[in-house]
């Protein structure tokens, strides 16, 4: 079903998923896979039907048109070619469905149903970690048109990756080094000295920080981060997966105030790699990455950053986390 490709130059691989070209697009107005069907509607009363049967809270199912995973063999891609080698796309993708009701988000979904979307996070993350076809577990959120959301109803999705993507890859490099070399997570000593400067701090909840980074990748990006040295989800205890979904829930009504319309974002989950020798070097970061720059102006990701891998900001980051801080709750 997929193929795996090494990029020789990036030294990456490069996902072909050739049959995600027939994945539904829907629009609001038209008919949603994602709402519930009525209890014994049978396996899916409209072709296309993805959602469980009857009512649910939260529901975690298999991506019907997953990037990784599936039964066939690769095709090869013609005569070999120094440099080049194939892998099958083993790996899972999951959709997980955050709410029955498909006009509702973060902010707006009740603090117990974002609770509860944390426990199955942190779930889904254990489970998937023990498949040995994965090498990183990923929980994401594209949200929005804009940044490739192609049904409205409220979801994420988790990809379990049969390698260690290449972002994660170098952070763990430079973790590492950090450590070796000064003896500390660079994450909990980046939180201490945000926590003494106080200029790009957005909010706080028990345990929890929520800061604009010193050097931002995208506009009002803004990372959440337990002030405890946790790898990831499901190493949150009760009380700290309490604070984190309210916290999470304010970042995004923030987001939403902040140009008077839903922010589009990518919401990424960057927890340790499960597989690496040093457990605990890792230090868990839920990034939210908003592709708007002002209202109603996206930032595209263009030459500089798709191309080059440069990221440019057109604000400062203090005046980020200002704006932010001053949206009325
Ligand atoms: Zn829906
Ligand atoms: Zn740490």
């Amino acid at each position: 079903m997929s193929e795996l490709r090494f990029d020789p130059f990036g030294r990456e691989w490069i996902t072909i998923s050739a049959r995600r070209l027939g994945r539904p697009v829907t629009d609001a107005q038209a008919f949603c896979p994602f709402c519930p069907a009525p209890a014994g509607a049978g396996p899916a009363a409209i072709d296309g039907s993805e959602a469980p049967r009857g009512d649910y809270e939260v529901a975690v199912f298999e991506n019907r048109f997953p990037s990784f995973g599936g039964p066939a063999a690769p095709e090869g891609g013609g005569p070999a070619v120094p440099g080049q080698r194939t892998a099958p796309g083993l790996g899972r993708a999951e959709i997980v469905l955050y709410s029955p009701r498909h006009d509702v988000h973060l902010a707006t979904i009740p603090e117990p149903g974002v609770r509860l979307l944390v426990d199955v996070w942190a779930e889904r993350t254990a489970a998937l970690a023990a498949d040995p076809a994965v090498d990183y577990v990923f929980v994401f959120e594209n949200r929005g048109r804009d940044v490739g959301q192609t049904i409205d109803h409220p979801h994420g999705q988790i990809y379990g990756y049969p390698f260690v993507p290449p972002r994660v890859a170098r952070e763990l490099a430079h973790v590492r080094e950090h450590r070796r070399e000064e003896g500390e997570c660079l994450q909990c000593a980046v939180l201490q000295g945000e926590e003494r400067a106080g200029a790009r701090i957005v909010d706080r909840e028990a345990g929890w920080v929520a800061l604009v980074p010193f050097a931002p990748h995208f506009p009002f990006e803004v990372h959440l981060l337990p002030r405890r040295h946790v790898g990831s989800l499901p190493d949150l205890a009760a009380q700290e997966r309490a604070a984190f979904a309210r916290l999470l829930r304010r970042t995004v009504a923030r987001y939403d105030g902040l140009h008077g319309h839903p922010l589009p974002y990518m919401m990424c989950v960057f927890g340790a790699p499960h597989a690496i020798p040093e457990g605990d070097i890792w230090h868990l970061r839920v990034a939210f990455q908003p592709v708007e720059r002002a209202a109603g102006r996206l930032k595209y990701l263009a030459g500089s950053e798709s191309g080059a891998g440069a990221y440019l900001q057109d604000a400062t980051p203090e005046s980020m986390a200002a704006a932010l801080r001053g949206v009325a709750m």
